[in-house]
């Protein structure tokens, strides 16, 4: 499915974003305004970022911080597809940014069960801990926890 995203100004200068899909080098990353104090990126239901598509969210970045240095970047419900593309390139997370949410998924080693959670980010962030729902065991974290310890110093 091809990637959109909607815009949605709220109060007090504050842009929402929800990106869906496929983020591609084709999505259209919107210019933001000077006057907003800060920009919200959900990426929930963002299911696959490709090569391109990360050039095209850090070059999005970039342009926003040049233009703008004191808008606050916040990031919600980070997803497999963003999770994923932040174990490869560090980038895809500027230091700059607040990370308010963000999923962990787990699987099964005994069953092959599959499970996420979405969690808002901590500073002191502990992996929660999660028990099959189909057979009892304990699950595994699909992503290293070295991700979640990168999110959890950009806590809000
Ligand atoms: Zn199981």
């Amino acid at each position: 499915m091809d990637g959109q995203i909607v815009q949605t100004k709220t109060d007090a200068g504050v842009l929402r974003i929800d990106l869906f899909n496929l983020i591609d080098e084709t999505v259209p990353l919107p210019e933001i305004p000077n006057d907003l104090s800060r920009v919200l990126v959900n990426f929930n239901r963002v299911t696959f970022i490709n090569s391109k598509g990360i050039m095209n969210w850090i070059r999005w970045l970039k342009t926003v911080q040049t233009k703008n240095s004191k808008m606050v970047i916040e990031l919600v419900d980070l997803s497999m597809a963003y999770l994923r593309a932040l174990e490869m390139i560090p980038d895809v997370l500027p230091g700059s940014a607040v990370v308010s949410s963000m999923f962990y998924y787990f699987f099964c080693e005994k069953c092959g069960e599959e499970d996420s959670l979405l969690e808002s980010n901590a500073k002191a962030a502990t992996v929660p801990v999660k028990v099959c729902a189909k057979c009892g065991g304990t699950m595994e974290l699909e992503m290293s926890p070295e991700v979640y310890k990168t999110i959890a110093r950009q806590a809000p």
